[in-house]
């Protein structure tokens, strides 16, 4: 093989005949490089292997046709008496051939727009043994969680492949060799048996979630428990969450208003002299008194930097002064993430991705959250993962130090909180054994209760408001008997 392309340096790239591999992509980028790069004339060859694939259908017929012109162009562009750029492949090869190429290319150009896993890059480097090679490597191609000392580029960006190029080829042979072999001790630690292994671990782990999501959940028994104690109580603390918690997730957050029946619950709630109510929230101070402001209760925004008690906000820490190294990293990740938005308040940085392409949103969260971290250890900030929002701020204030402050002001008999995100554990850890914590959406190890969906909040909090006595004779026994069949069948469970 080595001999078929003489002394040039060898690009490979082999995929099935697939919209998603982002062959075009690939060549686009390729035609770019030679476009921009004459002192590369001659000297790169692109190695193109397609397998054929569902060819009888049309829409693959139509790629295949416009690889074979996208192809045509390059060479007709460039070609001369010795060298093609593009040598074009389109047929299977034996394992042996495959292996002999992989073990003698320069580069493996692998960039497909999405793709679960791809083994042709994870076959390329666990072929190279001790030759040099440099592997270029998509982002959104799963093994690049693994493969990250490939060069890894956006399959989109023409550019970016064509620079991707020009670094593998004047990578020096010391450094392309360290990075496939510490490539290779992730391959070989990563066996199909440990994946198994994995997968049961993980299924088991699942199992047992399963089990205490199931013992954790609200039912009737569990509601008529948490009244009696609330009935008995003199000096409520009653602390509620504001964003899926007592209103749905909405795709823009400032369209998550509350609504009239939330308003009117929280007045009747705020109605009893012995109830104390705090909206523990990571929202702004601005939007909390402009949605809230006018209802006779307490607040804390932006994770505890803000309170108001007694119809006066007060403030716990100072304004944070973001540096530009911070928010030119967010921005860059804005722009790289559609429908993504940032958020500025005066202590906290907000990423939200709700609206954005899941998969895409959370490698991005993750990607931000990996570029972030060394430069807000320094600064002393703290970066939170929320449900679709990734959030910098100082780490003096949370839900949990607004709760410390809440409960060191007074004695109360009663303290509920309800939440449904990850910072919400920070308020049911700082309170005691004795409260009552619900998780919203996915259970927590942290709370004691769990209700499935936020839909099932408000109803809840209804259920709190209603009257001691049971209503009428009729409803009487049958509210019994469905009390005394919840409390069995939860029985059982817990047997
Ligand atoms: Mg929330």
């Amino acid at each position: 093989t080595r001999k078929l392309f003489g002394e040039h340096k060898l690009i490979l790239s082999v995929d099935r005949l697939d919209y998603s591999k982002g062959i075009l992509h690939r060549l686009r980028g390729f035609a770019t490089f030679l476009e921009h790069h004459a002192e590369y004339h001659g000297k790169v060859t692109l190695a193109m292997v397609i397998v054929p694939s569902r060819d009888h259908v049309g829409s693959y017929a139509e790629l295949k046709t416009k690889i074979d012109e996208e192809i045509g162009s390059i060479n007709g562009r460039y070609s001369t008496m010795n060298w093609t750029p593009v040598c074009y492949f389109y047929h299977g090869f034996s394992l042996e051939e495959l292996t002999a190429m992989y073990y003698v290319a320069d580069i493996a150009l692998v960039t497909p727009l999405r793709d679960g896993m791809n083994l042709v890059a994870k076959e390329y480097v666990a072929t190279k043994c001790d030759n040099p090679g440099v592997l270029i490597l998509s982002e959104m191609a799963g093994a690049a969680v693994e493969l990250t000392d490939a060069i890894q580029i956006n399959p989109n960006d023409t550019e970016q492949i064509e620079n991707a190029i020009c670094q593998a080829l004047e990578m020096p042979e010391e450094e392309q060799k360290q990075r496939l072999k510490r490539m290779q001790s992730i391959l070989s630690v990563q066996t199909v048996n440990k994946w198994a292994a994995d997968f049961v671990n993980e299924l088991n782990a699942t199992c047992m979630k399963n089990d205490m999501l199931r013992k954790k959940r609200i039912v009737a028994a569990s509601i008529a428990q948490i009244k009696l104690k609330y009935n008995h109580a003199k000096q409520r603390l009653i602390l509620l969450d504001y964003d899926g918690t007592l209103t749905a997730l909405k795709p823009r957050p400032e369209d998550a208003q509350p609504t009239p029946e939330l308003i009117s619950i929280l007045q009747q709630l705020a109605s009893d002299p012995a109830n104390h109510i705090v909206i523990n929230s990571g929202r702004d101070h601005f939007t909390l008194e402009k949605w809230l402001g006018t209802l006779p209760i307490s607040m804390a925004a932006e994770h505890g930097a803000f309170y108001k008690e007694n119809g006066v906000w007060h403030k716990n820490i100072k304004k944070i002064e973001w540096g530009a190294g911070i928010l030119s990293i967010l921005q860059m990740f804005v722009d790289r993430t559609p429908r993504s938005h940032l958020e500025v308040k005066e202590t906290a940085l907000a990423w939200h991705y709700r609206e954005s392409d899941a998969w895409l949103g959370t490698l991005r969260a993750q990607q931000l959250v990996n570029t972030q971290i060394s430069l807000c250890t320094r600064q002393k900030l703290q970066i939170l993962q929320g449900n679709k929002v990734i959030e910098i701020k100082s780490p003096d204030c949370n839900k949990g130090s607004e709760v410390g402050r809440l409960l060191a002001n007074r004695r109360y008999d009663f303290v509920i909180a309800m939440g449904d995100d990850t910072t919400d554990e920070d308020m049911f850890q700082a309170l005691p054994m004795s409260a009552i914590t619900i998780k919203i959406g996915s259970v927590s190890e942290a709370a004691n209760y769990h209700l499935s969906a936020q839909s099932d909040v408000l109803p809840f909090l209804r259920s709190l408001l209603g009257k001691q006595k049971t209503a009428t004779k009729e409803g009487s026994i049958k509210n019994r008997l469905t009390f005394a069949f919840d409390f069995l069948k939860d029985l059982l469970k817990t047997q």
